[in-house]
């Protein structure tokens, strides 16, 4: 529905950090509202297993996501399903956030929890056989792979732990790595080197990717040290070499890294006063569902305090093109 709405904090991005400051801002009893462009989870939804939360031993990431929805509800917070176009702060520090369905969200304070894409290859064949070889998300297109020879790409947490779970589909997986050692945890490296199925290929990058109408069938390697070129014959391509943040929808200059990632204060505050920032798209050594919701708890608590001395400042915490400040 088009028009202006007027909340105390508008989230945007509705993953584990989005529903956690969702949750603490209707907890605080501050006019909340989060805008999620698909399905509450974020992440959790592309994850099969999740068995590093602290009191959940093993859950599954869809259930963990639902939990964490419901509990946001509970406290008050209203989930709209909306694509957020652009967050712009006026100089009477009142933020806007437009939506693809061109509402207008007015709030003193914003907390952006919006994730990121995942990278691409960007090499020739990953768009034509994107679909038909190529994917992003293993527990979304693991099933379509049943006895075959698929790759994964990556050496991280993220590839490895994919590369063990592709194994209950796939009969055979090789995890292309361009370097000589694995970035991902000891744990999930003893996992996958005792799998089997799993056949590492070391030092290796990906040229391009071969195929025919039916799908992939052919990934053509280089080697990082050598230059030497080979080939494998997969039909599967998994690609996990990394996230870039979705910090792109602010509309002005704030504080980032080399790649984008948002830089913030202890109170997970950006360089532009009353945005705040939260989870994946946060400059910070290690991304996982326990950073994200800690993040959340920060900034959503941080909000309350950023709010209350606006209020005390006599900036008051309405909207200022409608309520005068
Ligand atoms: C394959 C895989 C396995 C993982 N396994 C684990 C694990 O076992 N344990 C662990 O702790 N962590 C794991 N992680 C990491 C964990 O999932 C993330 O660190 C966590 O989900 C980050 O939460 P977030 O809320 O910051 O971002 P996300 O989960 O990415 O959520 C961001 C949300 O923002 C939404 N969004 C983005 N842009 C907009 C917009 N413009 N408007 C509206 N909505 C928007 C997205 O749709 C998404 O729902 C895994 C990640 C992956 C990819």
């Amino acid at each position: 529905m088009a028009g202006r709405e007027q909340y105390e904090v508008v989230i945007v991005g509705g993953g584990p950090a989005g529903l956690c400051a969702a949750l603490y801002g209707g907890r605080g009893m501050l006019r909340t509202v989060l805008l999620e462009r698909g399905v509450p989870g974020g992440e959790l939804l592309n994850t099969e297993w999740i068995e590093d939360y602290p009191g959940f031993p093993k859950v599954k990431g869809r259930e963990l996501a639902d939990l964490m929805t419901q509990h946001a509800l509970q406290f008050g917070a209203e989930i709209r399903q909306e694509n957020a176009e652009s967050i712009v702060r006026r100089p009477d520090g009142i933020f806007e956030v437009t939506t693809s369905l061109g509402t207008i969200f007015e709030a003193p304070a914003v907390i952006i929890t919006a994730g990121g894409t995942p990278l691409k290859l960007e090499v020739p064949g990953e768009l034509e056989y994107a679909g038909r070889g190529v994917s992003y998300c293993a527990v979304c297109d693991g099933a379509f792979f049943k006895g075959e020879t698929i790759a994964v790409v990556g050496g991280g947490d993220a590839a490895v732990e994919e590369a063990d779970y592709l194994t209950r589909y796939a009969e055979k997986v090789y995890l292309i790595h361009r370097r000589g050692e694995l970035r991902a945890s000891r744990i999930l490296q003893e996992r996958l080197f005792q799998n089997p199925k799993i056949e590492v290929v070391w030092n290796k990058r990906v040229l391009e990717l071969f195929g025919d109408p039916s799908g992939l069938k052919t990934i053509a390697l280089e080697d990082t040290e050598t230059g030497q070129l080979s080939e494998l014959k997969a039909t599967g391509c998994f690609v996990f070499i990394g996230f870039r943040p979705n910090s792109g929808i602010v509309q002005q200059h704030f504080a980032h890294d080399a790649s984008g990632y948002m830089i913030t204060d202890d109170r997970m505050m950006t360089s532009i006063p009353g945005l705040f920032a939260a989870g994946d798209l946060r400059v910070q050594l290690t991304r996982q569902v326990t950073t994200a919701v800690g993040d959340a708890t920060t900034a959503a608590i941080a909000v309350e305090k950023y709010l209350t001395e606006r209020r005390q400042s006599g900036a008051g915490v309405g909207s200022g093109a409608h309520a005068g400040v």
